[in-house]
């Protein structure tokens, strides 16, 4: 594992471009987020491997409980279009690193870094067989694998709707065990007594944006207390229209291309609800570009969405902020809590006691607090309530990757 993460740092540029072509990411993004992120897990778990072992439980002196950890068998896993090699090496890493083979289906519309990613695999040395791309349409190639009585684990990252498929495939066949990572409708919630707010708007605008949006972890509604609400928008704004949008691949784009038309469409039609439901549109809404052939879209925010809205409850995937303003801390959790999801959070607060409140109070996988977007690979990832159920990256990813087995052995 560690010379296949060579092997992927001495090709990063190479595989980013590939996977950029692919999805449209923008490259100053990709590198970095994309072969960069691919090639630290890989290291991470593989050197993690030989941490890991049993315990001897303290049971009575006549016997002895012995507990093994072993690795599952066969996993397979499901991966979006969006960040195929950071997803992608966040399931393989720990699912190959606890001696497990694995069956991977990219994407439809993002294949291509991972099929290389494989390749780089059998170049390290690694088994053949162990790691298996497998391409194909979701409906063909990920419910076969889902269907397969030969898989024991299934790990997915994607859309709440294949999720519900996938734990329907798992009740129809073995009842493998299912590990879901999916959508979000995170909240950053901004208090009248945040310390510096251009650099909470700048955040929050990276947060937001990066990638058209198109992040399940995107802090796609921004509350405002009402103190601040005006202020914070117009900033806000203003940093969004200083984003340079264009072809992913020129370095200087700090926004690339929509993943597909349908993804282009699905966030123009948001744009068209939250304007029949009554919200404003502040700045945005528009396809831009067209002439290059590229599906790019304005980031754009709307404010004066109200907290049960369209906007506010479903996730877009695409560059469409929903503004909604608050008066007091009780709302802000309320109107945080009324949604479905409960993937990532952000909290804007100079007061360290209210930081801690909102820690506990916000239902959310993460809760950043004056910052938005943290990352590193200690730290687990993952969703509450529809938002999902397993956790990718730190030590604790294994546990989905390893089953418990108890020995008893009479003294
Ligand atoms: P998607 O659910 O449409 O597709 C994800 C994968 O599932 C693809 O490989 C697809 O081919 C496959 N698939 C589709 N139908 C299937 C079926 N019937 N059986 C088996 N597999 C099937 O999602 P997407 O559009 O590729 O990605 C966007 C979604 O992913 C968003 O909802 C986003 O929030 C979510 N996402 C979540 C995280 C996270 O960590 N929580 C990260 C990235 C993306």
């Amino acid at each position: 594992m560690l010379k296949w993460a060579e092997l992927i740092e001495r090709e990063a540029l190479a595989l980013t471009v590939l996977g950029v072509r692919d999805n449209g990411t923008e490259f100053s993004m990709a590198f970095k987020a994309e072969a960069g992120s691919a090639a630290a897990t890989i290291r991470y778990y593989g050197e993690a491997i030989d941490k890991l072992y049993g315990e001897i439980a303290p049971t009575a002196d006549t016997h002895l409980g012995l507990i093994h950890r072993e690795p599952v068998g066969v996993v397979g896993a499901i991966v979006p279009w969006n960040f195929p090699l950071m997803i992608g090496a966040w399931k393989l890493g720990p699912a190959i690193a606890a001696g497990n083979s694995v069956v991977l289906k990219p994407a439809e519309t993002a294949s291509l870094s991972l099929l290389r990613l494989a390749e780089l695999a059998l170049e390290a040395g690694l088994p053949k067989g162990v790691l298996n791309v497998v391409t194909g349409r979701g409906q063909v190639a990920g419910e076969a694998l889902a269907l397969s009585m030969d898989v024991d684990v299934l790990v997915f990252t994607g859309s709440g709707g294949v999720g519900r498929r996938l734990l329907e495939y798992s009740a129809r066949s073995n009842l493998k065990r299912v590990y879901l990572e999916l959508g979000g409708k995170s909240p950053s919630i901004v208090f009248d007594d945040a310390k510096d707010i251009a650099q909470a708007a700048k955040v929050t605008v990276n947060g937001m944006f990066r990638n058209s949006g198109q992040v399940c972890v995107a802090c796609t509604r921004l509350l405002v207390q009402r103190g601040v609400h005006d202020e914070f928008v117009a900033e806000l704004a203003k940093q969004a229209a200083a984003l340079k949008v264009g072809d992913p691949l020129d370095q200087t784009s700090q926004i690339g291309a929509i993943n597909s038309l349908r993804q282009l469409e699905q966030s123009l039609g948001f744009v068209e609800t939250a304007q029949k439901e009554g919200a404003s549109l502040y700045r945005g809404g528009n396809r831009i570009l067209e002439e290059t052939g590229g599906y790019y879209m304005e980031p754009t925010i709307f404010t004066g969405v109200g907290a049960t809205d369209t906007l506010a409850q479903k996730e877009v995937f695409g560059p469409v902020l929903a503004v909604t303003p608050f008066e007091d801390e009780a709302e802000a959790v309320a109107i945080a809590n009324g949604t479905e999801y409960g993937l990532s959070s952000g909290v804007w607060t100079s007061d360290l006691s209210r930081a801690h409140r909102m820690i506990r109070a916000v239902r959310a996988g993460v809760v950043h607090v004056n910052t938005y977007g943290g990352s590193d690979l200690t730290v687990p990832l993952g969703g509450v309530r529809q938002s999902g159920n397993g956790h990718d990256k730190s030590l604790h990813a294994f546990d989905k990757y390893l089953d418990l087995k108890t020995a008893w052995i009479q003294l």
